[in-house]
C-alpha cells in the first residue's frame, strides 16, 4: 500500500486530501482518517447532507473530486476519462442545464427565460439542478462523482463545501498560447454536428520549459467539405473568454488552495502525453493494474 502513496513531494494538507482518495481507491483499511461530519446547516438540500447518516464516511464512497480548467483545455475529455476508469458519473453542470432545457422538468420554463434572454443561469438553479442529479444517483446507488464546470464562484464552492466533502481539485493548464492555436483550430462538420480540431501544434521549448506538440484531430473525407469554424473561435473572442475565465478562476483556486486540496497539473501536450502523466500525478498509475489483480 505504502507504494500506492507518493506524497513525499507535496505540501501536508493535499498529501492528506490524496492519501485519503488513494486509499478510497483501493479500498483500504489503512493510512486513511474518515471525516468529520459537519454539523452546519446547509443552504441547499443536498441528499448527503439529510438525515442522520449525514456525510458519507469517506471510507464507504469513490472519489468526490472537482475539475478545473479553462475553456479548450480539455477539462470535459479528462473528467470523463478518469469518470470510466474510477466508476464514477463524471457530472457537467453544462449537460445538467441542457438536459434540463430539453425536458419538461419544473426549472425548463424559467430556464428558457433566462437563457433567451442571455442571462447567466443562477447559483440556486445550478445547485438545484446539481442537487437533483446527486439524489437520483445516490438512489441508482452512485457513489461518488467527478464534477466538471462547477464550483465556478467561490460562493459557490463555500455552499458545496458546506455539503460535500470535496477531496481533491484538479486544475488543468496548459500554456496559453498553445491553447489558443488549439482554440483557432477547432472545426465543427456542419452536417453531424461532430467537433474536430486541424490544428497541428509544434511549439519549442524555452527558458527550461518543455516544448509542445499535438496532432490534430482531422475529420474523415466525408466531413472535410462541410467543416464551419464557430463564430466566436476567433483570437480576438478566444483571448476575451480566457481573460474573463482566469480573473473568475482565480478566487475559487485560491480557495481550495488554502486548503491544501487544489492540484495543479500542466498538460504536457495532447492525450498519449498528458493522460499517463496525469494518472501519475493522481497516484493513479497503477490502478488497472491493481484492479484486475483484485479481481
Ligand atoms: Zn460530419
Amino acid at each position: 500500500m505504502a507504494a500506492l502513496i507518493r506524497l513525499s513531494s507535496r505540501p501536508s494538507a493535499l498529501s492528506a486530501a490524496a492519501s485519503r482518495v488513494a486509499a478510497r481507491c483501493f479500498a483500504s483499511a489503512s493510512a486513511s482518517q474518515a471525516t468529520p461530519t459537519s454539523s452546519s446547516a446547509p443552504l441547499f438540500a443536498f441528499s448527503a447532507s439529510s438525515g442522520s447518516a449525514g456525510r458519507k464516511d469517506a471510507e464507504h464512497r469513490n472519489v468526490q473530486w472537482v475539475f478545473l480548467g479553462c475553456p479548450g483545455v480539455g477539462k470535459g475529455t479528462y473528467a470523463s476519462r478518469l469518470s470510466v476508469l474510477l466508476g464514477v458519473p463524471h457530472i457537467a453542470t453544462g449537460d445538467l442545464v441542457r438536459e434540463e432545457l430539453s425536458s419538461s422538468g419544473p426549472l425548463s420554463l424559467q430556464l428558457k427565460e433566462i437563457v433567451n434572454q442571455g442571462k447567466l443561469v443562477s447559483d440556486e438553479i445550478i445547485i438545484s439542478l446539481l442537487s437533483k442529479r446527486l439524489e437520483a444517483g445516490e438512489a441508482k446507488g452512485e457513489s461518488g462523482f467527478i464534477l466538471d464546470g462547477f464550483p465556478r464562484t467561490t460562493k459557490q464552492a463555500e455552499i458545496l463545501e458546506g455539503v460535500m466533502d470535496i477531496d481533491l481539485v484538479v486544475n488543468l493548464k496548459l500554456r496559453e498560447d498553445v491553447l489558443l492555436e488549439k482554440c483557432l483550430g477547432r472545426r465543427i462538420c456542419s452536417q453531424c454536428g461532430k467537433n474536430f480540431n486541424v490544428a497541428s501544434i509544434n511549439v519549442k521549448g524555452e527558458n527550461g520549459k518543455p516544448g509542445i506538440s499535438m496532432d490534430p484531430l482531422p475529420p474523415p473525407p466525408h466531413c472535410m467539405t462541410k467543416l464551419i469554424t464557430r463564430a466566436d473561435d476567433t483570437e480576438e473572442v478566444v483571448k476575451e473568454r480566457l481573460r474573463i475565465y482566469y480573473e473568475k478562476s482565480q478566487p475559487v483556486e485560491d480557495f481550495y488552495r488554502s486548503q491544501g486540496k487544489l492540484l495543479e497539473f500542466d498538460l504536457p501536450g495532447g492525450i498519449p502525453e498528458s493522460w499517463p502523466k496525469l494518472l501519475e500525478a493522481l497516484n493513479l498509475d497503477d490502478y488497472e493494474e491493481k484492479q484486475s489483480a483484485a479481481a
